[in-house]
């Protein structure tokens, strides 16, 4: 018999997330609380809790769960927390996000899947996300700076807008490239007013990040 959405949930958090390591448990418990099924175009809810990506809208991806949780927790978030997301796509991560912190803040170009993000993130109550169209890679300057900033897209090099925006403390969180075959995921963390660390997590894949400081809008070559 086909598995419940809630049951494939489950195995998700079990042997996608906790059996790779992930073990916060706010962020474990955000991903049991997000109804991925609901984030996913139909053609592919069947195939809503499987270890991979999906198309979503106008050529875009919503993210592998374990990348989704990966990311989270790599931002070593607290519930006082203020996040920016650069790339808000389907919403999923969004959602994610604010169960976990106090607001999150997320910008998406493409305002199709910003528009339809908004509606369906508003159905679920989640009243802590604000949802901004434009180019996300010069960040949202009137809310800054954050205590977290995650981007979802691939990046040529970490854009300089989001460094300056990033709280003392804060960490920002970013697919780094050259190509779009592969990118790294780097964490840099703000450790002074003029000090940043970088880290190199691990390899990802992701669509490119397209903006003024990000990839021109035929992506990378
Ligand atoms: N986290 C999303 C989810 O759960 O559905 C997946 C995001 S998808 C991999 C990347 C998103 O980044 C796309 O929706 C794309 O339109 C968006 N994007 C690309 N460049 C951007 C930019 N400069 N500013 C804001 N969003 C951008």
């Amino acid at each position: 018999m086909m598995k419940t959405f809630d049951q494939q949930r489950d195995i998700m958090i079990r042997e996608h997330l906790q059996g790779r390591g992930i073990s916060d448990q706010s962020v474990l418990k955000a991903m049991r609380e997000v109804p991925r099924e609901e984030f996913v175009s139909a053609l592919y809810v069947e195939s809503s809790y499987g270890d991979h990506p999906l198309p979503i809208a106008e050529g875009q991806t919503i993210s592998q769960p374990y990348i989704v949780a990966y990311m989270t927790e790599a931002l070593e978030l607290s519930p006082t927390a203020r996040v920016l997301e650069i790339g808000t796509g389907s919403g999923y991560a969004t959602a994610v996000l604010s169960r976990i912190v106090k607001t999150v803040y997320s910008v998406e170009r493409l305002s199709g899947l910003a528009q339809s993000a908004r509606q369906r993130l508003d159905t679920f109550g989640y009243a802590n996300i604000v949802i901004h169209e434009g180019d996300g890679t010069l960040g949202w300057p009137e809310h800054a700076p954050y205590d977290a900033i995650v981007v979802t897209a691939g990046a040529p090099d970490v854009p300089h807008p989001l460094l300056e925006q990033l709280a003392i403390g804060g960490r920002l969180i970013v697919p780094v490239g050259k190509s779009c075959e592969v990118q790294e995921l780097v964490r840099v963390r703000r450790v002074s007013e003029h000090d940043y660390r970088t880290e190199y997590l691990c390899g990802v894949r992701f669509v490119p990040l397209i903006g003024a400081a990000g990839w021109s809008g035929k992506g990378p070559h």
